[in-house]
């Protein structure tokens, strides 16, 4: 008989079902186990708590007969009770007294965390398969990484590497158009002339009564102080089906996909979502395949429905980073956790950690913290020149800010979390993932958004009441880390610009006190 095969929250898709290339037995039973454990582990943002479990427990129903769904404490618990549930099974079937139980009583595919993957690892009764849901497979990300061994694990290498492997926007040998990156055409700032962008909204779902069921439970686990939220469960904003991520794929693709390169980099207050897909949740679940958002993005490029930017710039995201961030997860090791290259130790404060928006004077940050905390998602610039450019120049500890990522965004699993947070946002690993810290001051910010017209600060102001806490904060950041950055080549010119500040001193005692209140 096929062996039941063991399905995480975030491997919910068919893809994870299919018998071939080495997935599960063909008509395998299925278990999920709903481990309250993992929930009370950490404080989560309300509505993803709710968003994993809806989606499971929306699998679950259309699985119908072919699923045991546990609801348990932790895993070993469900596997315990899934092993009880198969031993008196088997005794009603036998006939014979035989023995049934044979190794590897079980299969699942390659688990997203570490810390999963040590927990199955460590069961002589499961079988790990191959991991699904990413284009490039451990062995090939190996084999690239082999190649460039020396040349740094950049980027632009992999990108390249994956469209020639996967005949992604190519045409023959040459990328589509003649060019790889087409990032210079993606970065405008915001419209000036109109507060949200004039494209379609994205796709919602409509609640039912699993939702319903899922929000009941939360109340009541929260009520007895079972675990603890933090952030808003408002309407759901996100597919947790398969059915309504081929909706929301389909609508992006469809009506949004034309404006997503232009607008990429940009902000606007009213419109949070701008024309990003808002696919990183079906995505991060399992519920869509990468390869089938790419190959679509690709079709209304051929058809004439999208431009290239759009199309290359959504491409890279997926087929790019998408896939360069996993398998760095993995690559770098698990002490990656603990880097902290700058040797930043600051705490988190409580306004930041209880996402208390009306706390901060910053439009910018308090404008993103509101979208985090009602939401549980801000897109890409945000996340790294709003919230995760104020840790690094207050010098946060990294982990704690990975932690904090993690928990409050709708998207944030361990295997994104921690190149994006270490690496990228808090460049905590010394450049293993991106050449140069990413923070900037007012001016970036006042350029690429409409946030700093109504703010209490002003971005060129570099003392007094009105000075920007992200220009005193840029300023301070270099100073602090001087040395290290002046021997940067992607930092060096704006070293020498801290040089050039007459009033560095007064700038820096302006940052001293600013750092009393919340920005
Ligand atoms: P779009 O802008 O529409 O992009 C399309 C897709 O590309 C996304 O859905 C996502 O799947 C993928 N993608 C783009 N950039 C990245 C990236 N750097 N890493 C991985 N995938 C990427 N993304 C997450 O999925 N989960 C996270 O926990 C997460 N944390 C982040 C933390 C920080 C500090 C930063 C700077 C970025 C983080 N990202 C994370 C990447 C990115 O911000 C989100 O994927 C994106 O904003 C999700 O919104 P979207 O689906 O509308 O993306």
């Amino acid at each position: 008989p096929p062996r039941p095969h063991w399905l995480f929250g975030d491997q919910l898709g068919p893809h994870f079902l299919d018998p071939r290339h080495g997935g599960p037995d063909p008509g395998a039973p299925v278990l999920m186990i709903e481990a309250r454990s993992v929930l009370r582990r950490r404080r989560f943002h309300r509505a993803k708590a709710h968003l994993i479990l809806s989606a499971m427990r929306h699998r679950a129903a259309e699985l119908g007969d072919r699923v045991t769904y546990l609801r348990t404490d932790t895993y070993a618990q469900g596997l315990a009770q899934a092993a009880e549930h198969r031993g008196a099974a088997a005794t009603r079937n036998r006939r014979h007294a035989e023995p049934v139980e044979r190794k590897a009583q079980l299969t699942v595919c390659h688990p997203t965390s570490r810390r999963a993957l040590d927990f199955v690892a460590a069961r002589d009764d499961v079988e790990i398969l191959p991991a699904r849901g990413f284009l490039v497979s451990h062995d090939h990300f190996a084999e690239w990484a082999g190649r460039g061994s020396g040349k740094g694990l950049r980027l632009e290498g992999f990108y390249r590497w994956v469209r020639e492997r996967h005949d992604l926007l190519m045409d023959g040998d040459a990328p589509v158009g003649g060019r790889w990156n087409l990032d210079h055409d993606n970065r405008e700032p915001p419209p000036r002339d109109r507060p949200v962008l004039d494209v379609r909204g994205p796709w919602l779902p409509r609640e039912d009564a699993i939702d319903e069921e899922v929000r009941h439970d939360l109340d009541r686990w929260e009520r007895d102080g079972d675990v603890s939220f933090v952030g808003r469960d408002g309407p759901r904003r996100f597919p947790v089906t398969r059915r309504e991520a081929l909706s929301a794929l389909r609508g992006f693709v469809t009506h949004r996909l034309p404006d997503f390169g232009r607008y990429e980099d940009a902000m606007l207050a009213a419109d949070p979502v701008m024309s990003h897909s808002l696919l990183s949740v079906p995505l991060n679940l399992g519920l869509l395949d990468p390869a089938e958002c790419v190959e679509r993005a690709e079709r209304a490029y051929r058809a004439g429905d999208a431009p290239l930017n759009s199309v290359e710039g959504f491409v890279r995201q997926i087929a790019g980073w998408r896939e360069y961030v996993w398998h760095l997860y993995w690559h770098f090791g698990e002490d990656y956790r603990h880097r902290n290259t700058l040797r930043h130790t600051e705490p988190l404060p409580d306004w930041f950690l209880d996402l208390d928006a009306d706390a901060v004077t910053a439009n910018c940050l308090s404008t993103v913290l509101a979208q985090v905390r009602d939401t549980g998602w801000t897109h890409h610039i945000p996340r790294l020149m709003v919230l995760g450019s104020r840790a690094l120049q207050d010098g946060w500890d990294p982990a704690a800010v990975t932690d904090w990522f993690s928990r409050c965004f709708v998207d944030g699993y361990d295997w994104v979390m921690l190149p994006n947070v270490v690496g990228m946002s808090q460049y905590a690993d010394g450049g293993l993932m991106t050449t140069k810290p990413y923070t900037s001051g007012g001016a970036y910010i006042n350029r690429m958004s409409d946030l700093c017209a109504p703010c209490a600060y002003t971005p060129t102001h570099r003392t007094g009441a009105r000075a920007c806490p992200y220009t005193t904060g840029y300023w301070a950041f270099l100073h602090r880390h001087r040395s290290t950055l002046a021997t940067n080549p992607r930092t060096a010119q704006a070293v020498r610009g801290l040089d050039r500040l007459k009033d560095l001193p007064e700038l820096l005692a302006t940052r001293t006190q600013q750092r009393d209140t919340p920005p």
